[in-house]
């Protein structure tokens, strides 16, 4: 089998089959040959896990995957990259490529059909132009993914694995909070690939929760109150939630009080269980 993290390597199968990279498609491949054995090691692959991976590109983490795991299912958007997944990954046979977008195909029936009821994992180097509606999408699916191991943005690595109610958190900390514990396993500088992204990149790794950290009634307003309570980050979280939700202000600052929270607190010293308590005080009205 061909050193699919070498340059040359990479460079002459593209070359071969007249592939041009695309920007829109996120397409920066890994030429880091430590990268992908480490990524398939910590993402839980053995001999009784099947893995989703999503974006193969020329299938550098999925020969690495199909090493480890029972059975690697990858879906590649891009049409173009079929035949060359064809050739690179024609040692493996329980490689099986799927044509699509990974935002719209039915993941429940994908998973059925080929993973029957095995255990299953997530592991990817995401397009980073998507990297929040993927995770979104895995998390909400309430399919049982048992952790989820991808590379995104460095900077969206450190907002992802935030502490909620901590400096570096955002929204999108603490609605992945509801579903899973964030952790950071290891940086990766923007060298590590071809062509060579603006910024670096880390590998986190999202492990599922049982049950959530806390009781809403209804997950999806909680996240509007998260989202509106972060839309403004200079302002403090009363006047942020009030402009956003168009919920008058003093019903804003009474919930927070009954909350026994401070009416000037920021959004991001907030907790997961702060937010949620402030949700439950404002009732229907989010
Ligand atoms: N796994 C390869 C690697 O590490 O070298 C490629 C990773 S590259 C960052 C992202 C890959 O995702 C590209 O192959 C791209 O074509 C694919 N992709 C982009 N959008 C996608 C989508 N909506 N669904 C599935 N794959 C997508």
């Amino acid at each position: 089998m061909e050193n699919l993290s070498d340059l040359r390597v990479i460079h002459s199968i593209l070359e071969r089959h007249g592939f041009r990279f695309s920007k829109a498609l996120g397409q920066n491949f890994l030429v880091d040959a430590t990268v992908c054995p480490r990524m398939a090691e910590l993402c839980g692959a053995d001999g009784n896990t099947c893995v989703l991976e999503i974006g193969p590109g020329i299938g550098v983490l999925t020969s690495e995957l199909a090493q480890r795991a029972k059975k690697v299912v990858a879906v590649e958007l891009d049409r173009r990259l079929l035949p060359v997944l064809n050739e690179t990954l024609a040692d493996f046979g329980n490689v099986k490529i799927v044509h699509g977008d990974v935002l719209e195909l039915d993941l429940a029936a994908l998973l059925r059909a080929e993973f029957g009821g095995d255990p299953v994992v997530v592991c990817a180097n995401l397009p980073y132009y998507i990297t929040t509606p993927i995770l979104m999408r895995l998390l909400e699916s309430g399919l049982p993914f048992e952790a989820i191991t991808v590379m995104v943005q460095k900077e969206v690595a450190d907002r992802l694995t935030a502490r909620p109610g901590g400096k570096n958190a955002g929204a999108i900390t603490v609605t992945v909070d509801y579903y899973a514990k964030a952790q950071k396993l290891f940086g990766v500088s923007k060298g590590a690939f071809t062509p060579s992204p603006k910024v670096d990149s880390a590998v986190i790794r999202l492990t599922r929760r049982a049950a959530p950290p806390v009781e809403v009634n209804d997950p999806q307003a909680f996240f509007r109150l998260v989202k509106a309570a972060f839309a403004q980050r200079r302002k403090t979280a009363v006047n942020s939630v009030s402009a956003t939700l168009g919920i008058p202000k003093p019903v804003v600052a009474d919930a927070l009080v009954a909350c026994g929270l401070d009416v000037n607190v920021r959004a991001e010293a907030l907790s997961t269980e702060a937010l949620a308590a402030l949700y439950r005080a404002l009732g229907g009205a989010v």
